[in-house]
């Protein structure tokens, strides 16, 4: 198990890179990690490039804090849904990268993921989850039916929340999306991005199983469609 110091680093680590990448702007974005039975997370009110160790706070399981000198963001319920609904993860990155941000404030989702090493990554669909105002008690079960298989998602009128085992797995999550969205963006100036074969689709989702990534609910989404495919 990673030593606490060694994980403060890390977090700190990632904080300047959401900064450095222009992934937030004034005190916009947060990170948490479960450690045992409490999780470390961003303080409120920083930039993410002025984050040092000894400004995180330590919280129980419900985000409730037990010590650190500074307040915990009001985000953290967001964080604590996602803990809840994935026992499987141990990071929470949120951030408002410019240009997944866009198409999450202007309701419009992202195309399916066009791109074949990235549906390995991230999965065939990078969701759009309806707005979800701060503090709203329904937020673990507005994100329930996203987070059963996505590992990352847009927040409609926010920006983007990723989640995964490690740091770096939740972060490069979240910066791969903001870089279909560029793409997107980009092809559409050109017509569309044309999707992939259904046939290559189903054998990058194949590939992806094998790795460890796929959900439960995408597995069997995946049956039901190759079994379609197949009888048709
Ligand atoms: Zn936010």
């Amino acid at each position: 198990m990673i030593s606490e110091l060694k994980l403060k680093k890390e977090i700190v680590h990632f904080c300047q890179k959401l900064t450095h990448s222009g992934f937030v702007a004034n005190h916009d974005g947060n990170i948490s990690v479960k450690c045992g039975s409490k999780l470390w997370a961003t303080p409120t009110a920083q930039s993410k490039g002025d984050v040092t160790e000894s400004m995180l706070v330590a919280l129980d399981l419900n985000g409730k804090k037990l010590s650190g000198t500074h307040s915990v963001f009001s985000e953290i319920d967001l964080h604590v849904a996602c803990y809840r609904l994935r026992p499987d993860i141990e990071v929470v990155v949120h951030a408002h990268p410019p240009m997944a941000t866009a198409f999450a404030v202007s309701g419009v989702p992202l195309q399916k993921v066009f791109i074949a090493e990235a549906i390995v990554t991230l999965g065939e669909e990078i969701p759009l989850v309806p707005f979800i105002p701060p503090g709203c008690p329904d937020t673990e079960k507005t994100l329930s039916s996203f987070l059963s298989y996505a590992d990352v998602v847009l927040l409609q009128n926010h920006g983007v929340l990723a989640v995964g085992k490690d740091l770096a797995q939740a972060y490069y999550r979240l910066e791969l999306v903001e870089h279909l969205a560029k793409i997107e963006w980009n092809a559409k100036s050109l017509g569309l991005p044309k999707p992939l074969p259904q046939k290559t689709i189903l054998s990058l989702l194949e590939k992806r199983k094998k790795a460890g990534l796929a959900h439960l609910d995408q597995i069997v989404a995946e049956e039901v469609k190759r079994f379609l495919s197949q009888n048709r």
